[in-house]
């Protein structure tokens, strides 16, 4: 029998949301038909990420097709799943430790240049090809997404996670990829 853990009460219902994922430190992420459990006592919610890691993978991915540059929080995260601190990766770009943090706190604008940068990075981490990142990044921004959309009932387990660079922007037509697939 599933209990709350705030009250203990067996009068608990699941269900699915589309979740704001404001806790991987960014403003442009939502899960959609996260699983829930809700309290019919107390109220408590309880969200639950399946996959949790190819999740957090996937976000990765996405965050590099974005259609604008990215917000110094979204650099964040991707410098961070790199290994790299702040002051790793200003000497591999070249500039001031104080730049990325001005750019990561939002006080100056990202360059475009260390945006790209960066997403090429990250893609080479993902094991993207060298053919794969050029079109990727060749489409952009007409072909890039205004925000992350990852569906988790058709995620990490589905035949759909595998052909999801088809859907990389959510236009079949601009992200054929090869990669993942058996
Ligand atoms: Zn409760």
């Amino acid at each position: 029998m599933e209990q709350c853990m705030i009250c203990g009460s067996t009068e608990v219902e699941r269900d699915t949301v589309t979740h704001h994922a404001t806790e991987f430190g960014v403003r442009s992420v939502y899960l959609l038909n996260t699983p829930v459990t809700r309290c019919r006592e107390c109220g408590d919610e309880a969200i639950t990420i399946p996959h949790y890691g190819r999740v957090a993978r996937q976000i990765r991915d996405r965050l590099c097709a974005l259609n604008r540059v990215l917000e110094g929080n979204e650099f964040a995260l991707l410098r961070r799943e790199l290994g790299l601190t702040a002051t790793e990766l200003a000497r591999r770009i070249n500039v001031h430790a104080v730049t990325i943090s001005r750019w990561e706190h939002g006080h100056v604008s990202l360059s475009q240049s260390a945006d790209r940068l960066l997403r090429t990075w990250t893609l080479a981490a993902l094991g993207y090809k060298w053919m794969d990142m050029d079109r990727l990044l060749g489409s952009l921004p007409e072909g890039g997404i205004d925000h992350v959309e990852i569906d988790l009932a058709t995620g990490p387990d589905g035949e759909f996670w595998m052909e999801t660079h088809y859907r990389f922007g959510g236009t079949q037509s601009a992200w054929k990829m090869v990669r993942g697939r058996k």
